[in-house]
């Protein structure tokens, strides 16, 4: 179908060039396989409208984005008095797998980085719960924000947990300052698991807008998660989700976001649309280096930077 959204799309697909510096993460084996020319671009609005281009079918690793919607279900189940004891909402201004905690408190900073996401997989389970029934939940729950069933590349969460020292480190890090009191290989194997969901552009856009629409699934219809966690999670996306570029996306894109090192860049501008691209190869913060400048483009074009005056 024609229209002159999809046309706008296709420009971007075609005038967004690879950076020849940026690369597939290569810590997990399986992801430097993916072709690093895959592209797509994908935006749904809050009242259901999905426009998508290029490789929006394709599917790839979700890796930290899902970070924000486990953390929402861990606000939902727990309350978030009880979620902020574990885990804070400051910046770290560290890149996403930092050994590191907040002074004093000994929470993790945020739960955009490792340390914090590891805490929020946990949070969302009892402390003798299997792993297998924390995974679960996390299929359920990102399915839910999906609007289908979604499913595990277990080839993908194998090859991570072959090399997942770092996340081992940090969950012993947890585990000794009782931040975890559960078993960290429990935690850390269901959290690689977590990064291994199943996802499509397309999926990544309707996701971000149940986020922008208040926890209201679009097409759905269900009301996934209260309006005030979704603002409270779209907070803490804007200002940690994306590690130590934080600042330089807050001033040039402005919206609440979060990016996974698989590929994909997630965007939910509150009350209006979720946004979604997926290009493998990255920028030295492991953020999608052509989805940044796609992002770019999509707030300058359509002033969706947050601060803009209307
Ligand atoms: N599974 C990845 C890790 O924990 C996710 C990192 C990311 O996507 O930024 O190392």
């Amino acid at each position: 179908m024609k229209s002159p959204i999809l046309d706008y799309l296709n420009e971007l697909l075609d005038t967004c060039a690879p950076d020849a510096s940026a690369k597939n993460a290569d810590y997990i084996p399986e992801l430097a396989r993916v072709s690093p020319d895959i592209f797509a671009i994908a935006f749904a609005t809050i009242d259901g409208k999905i426009y998508a281009a290029g490789d929006d079918r394709f599917e790839f690793t979700i890796q930290s984005i899902s970070k924000p919607f486990i953390y929402a279900m861990a606000i939902e189940q727990r309350g978030l008095d009880e979620v902020m004891e574990r885990i804070g909402v400051e910046p770290s201004g560290e890149a996403f797998n930092e050994l590191s905690l907040e002074a004093g408190s000994k929470r993790p900073l945020n739960p955009m980085i490792n340390a914090g996401a590891i805490t929020a997989h946990s949070l969302i389970g009892e402390p003798d719960d299997s792993k297998e029934t924390r995974v679960a939940r996390v299929l359920k729950g990102l399915s839910a924000f999906a609007g289908h069933d979604l499913r595990i590349d277990t080839e993908v969460a194998e090859s991570e947990w072959s090399a997942a020292h770092r996340n081992m480190a940090i969950g012993h890090m947890l585990r000794s300052y009782d931040i975890l009191p559960e078993d960290p290989d429990v935690i850390v194997r269901g959290y690689v698991e977590q990064c291994a969901v199943v996802v499509t552009t397309r999926d990544l856009a309707i996701m971000a807008t149940t986020l922008a629409g208040g926890g209201l699934h679009p097409v759905t219809g269900e009301q996934v998660v209260s309006q005030r966690t979704a603002r409270h999670v779209m907070s803490v996306m804007l200002s940690c989700g994306m590690y130590d570029a934080a600042g330089d996306w807050l001033t040039a894109v402005g919206i609440p976001a979060k990016s996974g090192v698989g590929g994909g860049i997630l965007g939910a501008l509150p009350g209006q649309v979720g946004l979604a691209t997926f290009s493998p190869p990255l920028d030295p913060h492991g953020t999608s280096a052509r989805g940044v400048d796609v992002f770019e483009r999509l707030s300058e074009d359509m002033d969706m930077h947050l601060m803009d005056v209307p």
